[in-house]
């Protein structure tokens, strides 16, 4: 594997912990949700990420390599249309098999964050603050002080190993704003 895999595995085994714990503090769960987040409209924007994720889908079954390309051409031009008409796309992610992730271990950061409240300080120490999903703004409603996620340092982190992994391409390459669905449709990564 390639070693900044490794190095990224690590860093999303850290945004787990950090989110569980939030998640412990506030009791929070998605077990029961009548919603499933992984229709929610997100880009992503680090080639490693990309390049990861296609690890990860080499090795999926072909059969469900072939339904996942279709389901994402599709998605494709579904949301291009929605988006056309200025209408935010709801489109279930291509690579959710029954409301499960087909790539857990794979997905992507933003994958990793939605839920609990998430704060993050950009560099010039402006503070953003996420309340979570709409189920955990309904818990944590009335409360003053919530234990909240700070991306801040995982946001740092992953900057750093997109620089290692483009190396001085970085400055010659295009800006990465991708769905999933994008991204499988376009293939790996060519640097
Ligand atoms: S990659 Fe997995 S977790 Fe992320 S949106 Fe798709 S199915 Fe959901
Ligand atoms: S993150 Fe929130 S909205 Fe998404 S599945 Fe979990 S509880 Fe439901």
């Amino acid at each position: 594997m390639e070693p900044l895999f490794q190095e990224l595995a690590k860093l999303y085994s850290q945004m787990e912990e950090a989110y569980g714990k939030v998640a412990t503090l506030l009791d929070f769960t998605c077990d029961g949700c009548p919603d499933n987040c992984c229709d929610s409209y997100f880009t992503h924007h680090t080639y490693l990420e990309w390049a990861y994720l296609w690890e990860g889908f080499r090795q999926l079954p072909e059969e469900k390599r072939i339904l996942c390309l279709q389901r994402a051409a599709e998605y494709v031009k579904q949301s291009e249309e929605d988006l056309s008409k200025e209408q935010r796309p709801v489109i279930m992610c291509p690579l959710n098999d029954d409301g499960r992730c087909s790539l857990y271990a794979h997905r992507l950061l933003i994958c990793r964050m939605h839920g609990v409240p998430t704060s993050f300080t950009l560099p010039n120490g402006e503070k953003k603050s996420f309340p979570g999903c709409f189920r955990c703004q309904d818990l944590t409603a009335g409360s003053e002080k919530l234990p909240t996620m700070d991306r801040t340092k995982f946001f740092r982190e992953m900057v750093g190993l997109e620089h290692e992994f483009l190396g001085h391409k970085r400055h010659i390459l295009p800006k990465v704003k991708m769905t999933i669905a994008e991204m499988l449709v376009k293939g790996e990564p060519e640097l």
